[in-house]
């Protein structure tokens, strides 16, 4: 089968499972060496090697984005093994509800480190290849996994959806920077999806009322996602698809 994108080398983060792990599957699927970033080992050899037992290239790195030293081992660990990267996705994330009251400070910095820091930290470690890729007349994507929940407010979840209306501003902002390059940026806001997200919230009536909310809106699979992330990095190098919000049908 026509594979569209053969040739392109891409670096997932939060590869571990959920959307990652899909777009990862998809990736490879479509004929791109991809990097699997996460922090469990074990979860991202299983996904390498799925990969591979399937035809496709794959390298696990183990990597936390929330620490320099290990994005920058990362970086080194991709770049012998691959070269330069053209295709990266910002998806690891994390969701940790709690009313306001409760002042989970160790929350709140778990979540702006992983979903706005981390995202940085990658981008500052791939933006030279971008844009060398680019330079060089090759297609060059940034991808960042946002949410619904950097438009909707929603009590209980008032941390999460500022990390995701950051990364939703900073996809928007560095189009001004990037686009003009040749790189493409492209936010993606996903609704209700079926992953591990909801399994960190310490908080059992949270998590009941999530499970709650899984069983009325009938959740988007992670696959839904993976492919929409497989569209927008294959279409032709001038068409920038900007913003993808895709919700499960019942959700309003
Ligand atoms: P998962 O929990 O299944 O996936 C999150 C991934 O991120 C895991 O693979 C995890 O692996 C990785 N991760 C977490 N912290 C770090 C870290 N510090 N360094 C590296 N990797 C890390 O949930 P989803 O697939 O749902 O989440 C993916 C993204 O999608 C998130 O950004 C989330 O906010 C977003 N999203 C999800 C929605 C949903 O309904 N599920 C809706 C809208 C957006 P490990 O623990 O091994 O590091």
């Amino acid at each position: 089968s026509y594979e569209k994108l053969a040739g392109r080398t891409a670096v997932v983060t939060g590869a571990a499972s959920g959307i990652g792990e899909a777009v990862a599957v998809v990736l490879a699927a479509q004929g791109a060496r991809v990097a699997l970033l996460a922090r469990r080992a074990d979860r991202l050899e299983a996904v390498a090697g799925k990969i591979r037992a399937d035809g496709g290239q794959a390298l696990a790195v183990v990597a936390d984005v929330t620490d320099d030293a290990s994005v920058e081992a990362a970086v080194a660990r991709i770049h012998e093994a691959y070269g330069a990267v053209d295709l990266v996705v910002n998806n690891a994330g994390v969701m940790l509800p709690n009313p306001v009251d409760e002042g989970r400070l160790d929350e709140w910095q778990r979540m702006l480190d992983t979903n706005v820091t981390g995202v940085l930290r990658v981008v500052r470690a791939f933006t030279a290849d971008l844009v060398a890729a680019a330079a060089e007349g090759r297609t060059a994507d940034l991808v960042n996994i946002s949410s619904i929940g950097a438009h909707i407010t929603f009590p209980n979840y008032a941390v999460y959806g500022a990390t995701k209306a950051a990364v939703t501003y900073l996809s928007q902002s560095l189009r001004t920077e990037f686009g003009p390059r040749d790189v493409r940026v492209t936010n993606v806001e996903p609704g209700l999806t079926d992953s591990e997200l909801g399994s960190h919230i310490d908080n059992a009536e949270l998590a009941q009322q999530l499970d709650g909310m899984f069983g009325a809106l009938g959740p988007l699979a992670c696959e839904d996602i993976a492919d929409l992330v497989a569209y927008v990095t294959s279409r032709p190098r001038h068409v920038n698809l900007r913003q993808v919000i895709a919700l499960p049908t019942r959700q309003a």
